[in-house]
């Protein structure tokens, strides 16, 4: 685009921040603003980025910029197969703010530290004023959580997400009292399938490529030949108009079931009843209130139960808002938690899915495959393992943050580092989630398609999920005893006497030497898993 006379706004868009109602949108002046947006090597590649995950962010910022050209704004683009410097978004910035003299760099609040230090070093080192501002596309700001939080010694998710439900008049009856009685249902969301499994499943909407998407796809093919994954399957909403028909779908076909079974998982169905709408709000292709609108809606009908509605409402009213706060109140220490001074490398079948451990293999498979996986396969599986085995927080964190769709800092650290890994020693989590395989037995049916045996902790079936469990106690002991939450697993640990703790530790090592396990048990590649 020719160079315009005199820019005085630089307008960045990040490439999550592609919501059609972004406040820095409503007052352009196109005689004085740019609009700027740039594809750069550096976002996929500071961690390895799966091809689906390259691709999601790369079709849905190219799908904006063709709704901004629609739109009559004035836009600046860099695509990543420019000659231009598309190395970094600092470089990329530093290169036009050289070229345009903006009087001021304007920009939503990044979702990442990373990205606000390198446009804050950019701006301060060519002097040019930067001007954040507040992204409103949550329910909660900065000052709200630091109110709530100045009158608790915790965090906990419970008491932050009823404040949020009183602010926003969430689920809240005319006598101002929780919707059906009660604030949560969380134990009408621990559901399994038994033996039948799931029924009457159906496809979630999936959304075919178009031109704009065909082309990001043979570009990702041709040019991340080493990323892990495939983006031969790749069905995710990259424009507005798809994003809406995916709550739908949700709305109609899986939030019903959704509460019952959020914690159950089974062979070849990674959605189950999931909404799989993570990609397309982190990116601002749909506003989290239009979400709780939309699920309310389906309440009031009479279309859905109160179990399902407050246990999706929880995950995005709750969840979703207190880890964006909990990054943001810790960073950037945060990246560096290593509470438990865990050290050990990441498996290499986190990368292709290669071992016989049936719940290891499939959910690593499934995750290569389309970039998601949900949320219990995420923590009670891939975390829990990688928890247990006492894997670098650090790399456990980098994978997670490379392989998902939906993967942004401000959501994946807290889930990944405090969560799942009890890195930040218990700001996130009361506790860590621990399980023996029998956890996952009861939640699946991995284990039926599995050579070991999750009742097993030592011998040559021992599943290593349940020998990691009672190592990961006995390692842990002289840090957690004091944990309130832990007592009743410590009482059982006591009931071990010292032949059967040493045989588990002995156990423990071989799993560590190997914690694939590949040792001649039967493996199903990727390609026989999908079968093509
Ligand atoms: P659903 O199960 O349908 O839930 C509905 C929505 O609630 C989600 O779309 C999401 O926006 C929100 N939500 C649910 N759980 C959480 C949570 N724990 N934290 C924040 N929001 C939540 N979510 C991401 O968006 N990006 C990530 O990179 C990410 N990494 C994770 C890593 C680990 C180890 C764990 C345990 C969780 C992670 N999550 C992440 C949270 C959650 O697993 C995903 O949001 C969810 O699986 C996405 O699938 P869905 O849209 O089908 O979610
Ligand atoms: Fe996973 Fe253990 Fe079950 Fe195998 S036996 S599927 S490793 S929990």
């Amino acid at each position: 685009m020719s160079k315009p006379s005199s820019i005085q706004r630089l307008i960045v868009l990040l490439g999550d921040q592609l919501s059609p109602t972004n406040p820095i949108l409503k007052k352009v002046d196109p005689k004085k603003d740019l609009l700027w947006m740039a594809e750069v090597w550096e976002e996929s590649t500071h961690v390895l980025s799966s091809k689906s995950r390259v691709a999601f962010f790369l079709s849905a910022m190219r799908h904006f910029a063709q709704s901004l050209r629609d739109r009559k704004m004035p836009l600046l683009y860099h695509r990543i197969d420019e000659a231009s410097e598309s190395g970094s978004l600092g470089k990329a910035l530093a290169s036009d703010i050289q070229r345009l003299h903006p009087t001021q760099v304007v920009c939503l609040e990044p979702g990442e530290w990373r990205v606000k230090e390198a446009m804050e070093a950019t701006c301060r080192k060519l002097g040019v004023a930067l001007n954040w501002v507040e992204d409103p596309h949550f329910l909660t700001n900065r000052a709200f959580f630091e109110t709530w939080a100045s009158q608790r010694k915790e965090w906990r998710l419970e008491y932050f997400y009823r404040e949020v439900r009183k602010a926003q008049k969430i689920l809240i009856d005319s006598a101002g009292k929780p919707e059906g009685g009660k604030w949560n249902y969380d134990a009408s969301n621990r559901g399994s399938f038994g033996k039948k499994g799931p029924q009457n499943l159906r496809e979630p909407a999936r959304f075919m490529p178009d031109a704009i998407t065909e082309e990001v796809l043979q570009w990702v093919e041709g040019q991340c030949t080493d990323h892990p994954g495939s983006v031969e399957h790749f069905r995710w909403p990259v424009t507005r108009e798809e994003a809406l028909r995916a709550l739908e779908d949700f709305i109609n076909h899986r939030l019903g079931d959704f509460g019952t079974y959020q914690d159950a998982m089974w062979i070849h169905e990674p959605t189950l009843y999931h909404s799989r709408l993570s990609a397309a709000m982190n990116v601002k292709l749909l506003d989290p209130r239009e979400v709780i609108q939309a699920v309310i809606r389906a309440y009031d009908q009479g279309a859905v139960s109160i179990e399902a509605t407050e246990g999706f409402i929880r995950q995005i009213a709750g969840w979703r808002e207190f880890v964006r706060h909990v990054y943001w109140q810790s960073m950037p220490g945060y990246l560096e938690s290593n509470f438990l001074k865990a050290g050990q490398g990441l498996p290499d079948f986190y990368w292709d899915g290669n071992t016989p451990l049936s719940c290891l293999h499939h959910c690593v498979s499934e995750t290569l495959h389309d970039g998601y996986a949900h949320h219990i396969q995420r923590l009670m599986v891939l975390g829990l393992y990688s928890l247990m085995l006492g894997v670098d927080p650090k790399q456990i964190h980098a994978w997670f943050l490379g392989v998902y769709v939906d993967a942004v800092e401000w959501v994946e650290a807290p889930n990944v580092l405090g969560m799942s890994q009890f890195a930040d020693g218990g700001k996130m989590s009361s506790k860590p989630y621990i399980a023996t395989g029998k956890y996952i037995k009861r939640m699946s049916n991995y284990c039926q398609t599995c050579p070991r045996d999750p009742d097993q902790a030592t011998g040559e079936k021992a599943c290593p999920f349940t020998t990691l469990y009672w190592d990961f106690l006995m390692q842990h002991e002289k840090r957690l005893r004091s944990n309130q939450r832990l007592q009743f697993q410590f009482k059982n640990l006591d009931r071990l006497d010292d032949s059967r703790r040493k045989a588990i530790r002995e156990q423990a090592k071989k799993v560590r030497r190997n914690p694939g396990c590949q040792d001649g048990d039967s493996v199903k590649s990727q390609k026989e898993f999908f079968g093509n």
